[in-house]
């Protein structure tokens, strides 16, 4: 049984997911927690954990409550650093969350500075002179400027970041990154002696990310997007505290029936299911003719009672926009959705009773649904099925499953397909 090192509080779901796949990607064992921890959760056996919150755009004052609530569990759990997590594209207003809740974990941790780097090179978000770029585009001309809940109408962090908070925020520039760890170090220690609290990191390359990780070995906390965390285990490799993994992403063998249950109408989704077609079950449900959750779920786990043997069933929700808008118009939008994902939390709940232990849910809402009528409360890290998208060990108020959640845009065309056949190794 190994202490945590590394305690990640991430302000949503499918970010905490990423950097949970981007820790064991680079060599530490992770578990997921969804959610607080309850105080009497084990601390789980693992070299990270990932707080997931859902923060982002909760008012401030709850973001911060649970966010040091997830700093007191990971502290009592023996974490030696932490890393609060938000976007790469650094979604916030001007009343926060970034900066409130930094600066709460800064005055819980004693550690009064933080540096702030968003960059993640390898999905094309960049930080240069404090400002940042979505691929080619500035952050405020890269359709974030639109975003409904925290649009981005200004690309240059330092200012971003100084209207959140009355600490002053600095810049560790482009030309000092390139130098390497002992030279960011060195301007991060003068930034914080000249009484700054955040210092905005440039990064353009994964090679900044390693430097500047290396330069943040003896702080407290960091802050950023999961590119970030490319150069942290390095750290505690050197310290002689993370042995070599070999298999960090193994999961316990879970045997058991096999199915996808997908929410999402997104058009990346729709082609996973044509994709599926040709070679599974696959059954869509229409809410329009059947608006009831319950006669739904009854109408799914009937049919898949029938069918569920020996290859993976799928379940499907999914939609074209004309016969999504119809079910809008006569429900409600909330309501239409609400009323889908209650439909798919109940077929989970009736195909994990009917010995489902492998289970594929496409839409990041429909995913929140089923894992909360699951009561899931952690996920440790897998194998990725396609960038991003990990299988993961769930444990929960059943016996144990493997569950693979994907937002609806993610995964590549035969996502449910290559998903169990990544579990047989195949
Ligand atoms: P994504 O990750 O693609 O955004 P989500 O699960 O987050 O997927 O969101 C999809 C939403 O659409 C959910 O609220 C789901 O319940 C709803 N939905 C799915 N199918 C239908 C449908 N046929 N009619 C109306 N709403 C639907």
């Amino acid at each position: 049984m190994t202490k945590p090192l590394l305690g990640c509080i991430a302000d949503d779901f499918t970010g905490a997911t990423d950097l949970a796949s981007m820790l064991v990607r680079n060599g530490m064992r992770t578990v997921q927690l969804i959610g607080v921890p309850d105080a009497r959760l084990a601390v789980p056996d693992a070299d990270a954990v990932v707080v997931a919150l859902k923060s982002r755009t909760a008012p401030v004052q709850q973001a911060v409550r649970d966010s040091l609530a997830a700093l007191d569990w990971l502290r009592a759990a023996g974490c030696r650093q932490f890393f609060f997590k938000y976007c790469s594209t650094f979604d916030s207003t001007d009343e926060g969350n970034i900066g409130p809740v930094g600066e709460a974990l800064m005055d819980a941790l004693g550690s009064g500075f933080a540096l702030a780097c968003p960059a993640f090179p390898a999905k094309g978000r960049t930080v240069y002179q404090g400002h940042l770029f979505v691929g080619t585009a500035l952050l405020n001309q890269s359709g974030m400027e639109n975003r409904p809940l925290t649009p981005m109408r200004d690309a240059n962090l330092v200012r971003v970041l100084g209207r959140q908070t009355r600490a002053p925020v600095g810049l560790v520039p482009f030309a000092t990154v390139e130098q390497g760890a002992a030279a960011i170090r060195r301007a991060l220690t003068a930034l914080k002696e000249q009484g700054r609290r955040w210092a905005i990191v440039d990064a353009v390359t994964d090679a900044h990310l390693r430097a500047i990780g290396e330069a943040a070995a003896p702080h407290a906390l960091v802050s950023g997007g999961s590119g970030l965390a490319i150069g942290l285990p390095d750290n505690f490799r050197r310290a002689g505290l993370l042995p070599p993994r070999t298999d960090p992403e193994a999961l316990p063998d879970v045997q058991g029936l096999a199915a996808v249950i997908a929410g999402s109408c997104a058009r990346t989704t729709q082609m996973q299911i044509g994709r599926a077609r040709a070679h599974l079950p696959v059954l869509e449900l229409d809410p329009l003719a059947t608006p009831d959750a319950d006669a739904l779920a009854r109408q799914a786990t009937q049919w898949a009672a029938e069918r569920l043997g020996t290859v993976p069933v799928v379940i499907a929700a999914s939609a074209l926009s004309d016969r999504v808008a119809a079910l809008q118009a006569r429900l409600g939008r909330d309501a239409a959705g609400a009323l889908v994902e209650q439909a798919l939390a109940g077929v989970a709940e009736a195909l994990i009773r009917f010995g489902v232990r492998r289970l594929v849910v496409a839409g990041g809402e429909t995913a929140e649904a089923v894992v909360t009528r699951l009561h899931v409360h952690s996920l440790r890290i897998g194998a990725e099925i396609d960038p991003g998208v990990p299988w993961t060990f769930a444990e929960g108020s059943f016996a144990p499953l493997l569950l693979a959640l994907k937002s609806g845009n993610s995964g590549a065309p035969d996502f449910f397909l290559k998903a169990f056949a990544v579990l047989e190794g195949t």
